[in-house]
């Protein structure tokens, strides 16, 4: 096993750096092996990928999906799939979009996958442009009419002035090589008072921290994510970027979730026992997790003042 030298967070020595495990998802035999700092939190994947690599896997991934598509109902079918499947999802995060959004906001979504998020956002009026490596989703938003780019760095061939309200992503942060570049990089396509508001995985994901599945630990260190952060060091990447900035928490498993990784150590159970238990059990179990911080989400947001 090879062994960093610092964290590349915080840049703290090596008698600092814990091994949390050898066992990656997805990186088999590629001599990587997940880390934690112990000075600033960070948990992160040592080597990380080379740019090649991370190609690689990215184009590998994306051949997955067209080879997906190719089943009953092709493309359109499984987009709209994933629109339908997202809706309870979108409204999850729409409770904490809607205090930002003004009469008619420019609104930027890095990753924006099917659309799911802007599509009823440019109904309700605001301007809305979206980043999208993904041919399939990307064609699809074309033709619905969005704005659609598929790199950060396409941003400046739209016709459009690139001052935005706020700037969202959702999932995509704990990918990112260089996250600290790649929020400053935001905040300046934002208006002054705009906001960046991004979901991540909660590295105290209650299935490892309060549970401790061992097949949840098999699946959860991915070779995709060079980075799982806990709210301490978010906090301290946060501070790095110098401007003001709120750290939310969220639930988005449910306990059937939960109990079917329990009994079976797989993911797919959302809903399975929520008719037996009631609706209520599983939201009361979702904040209980939220209050003692043992959550599977957190949510940033970033104040461009
Ligand atoms: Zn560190």
């Amino acid at each position: 096993m090879s062994l960093p030298e610092k964290c590349p967070l915080c840049q703290v020595g090596r008698e600092q750096q814990t091994v949390v495990t050898p066992h990656v998802y997805g990186g088999a035999g590629k001599g990587h092996s997940f880390f934690h700092c112990l000075g600033c939190d960070v948990r992160y994947m040592y080597p990380g990928l080379t740019s090649a690599e991370e190609a690689r896997f990215y184009a590998a991934e994306f051949e997955g999906f067209m080879a997906g598509r190719a089943g009953a109902g092709g493309g359109w079918q499984k987009v709209e799939d994933h629109i339908q499947a997202n809706e309870p999802t979108r409204l999850r995060r729409m409770k904490y979009l809607a205090p930002y959004l003004g009469h008619s906001s420019n609104l930027l979504e890095v990753g924006c996958s099917s659309g799911f998020m802007l599509a009823p956002l440019i109904e309700a009026g605001h301007k809305c442009v979206g980043v999208e490596p993904s041919g399939v989703f990307s064609e699809h938003l074309k033709s619905r009419g969005l704005p659609i780019c598929q790199s950060m760095d396409q941003l400046s061939s739209l016709p459009l002035s690139a001052d935005f309200d706020l700037i969202m992503h959702f999932f995509v942060l704990e990918h990112i090589a260089q996250p600290q570049a790649f929020l400053e990089a935001q905040l300046a396509l934002l208006k002054p008072g705009g906001k960046i508001i991004f979901e991540i995985p909660n590295a105290a994901d209650p299935l490892y921290s309060v549970y401790d599945i061992p097949a949840f630990e098999r699946f959860y260190w991915s070779v995709a994510h060079p980075w799982y952060f806990s709210e301490a060091s978010l906090q301290y990447l946060l501070q790095q970027i110098g401007r003001p900035f709120q750290i939310l928490r969220d639930q988005r498993y449910d306990l059937s979730n939960h109990m079917i990784w329990a009994r079976d150590g797989r993911p797919g159970g959302m809903g399975r026992f929520t008719e037996a238990l009631g609706s209520e059990l599983e939201d009361d179990y979702k904040q209980a997790l939220i209050r003692i911080g043992k959550c599977d989400t957190l949510i940033g947001i970033i104040s461009n003042e």
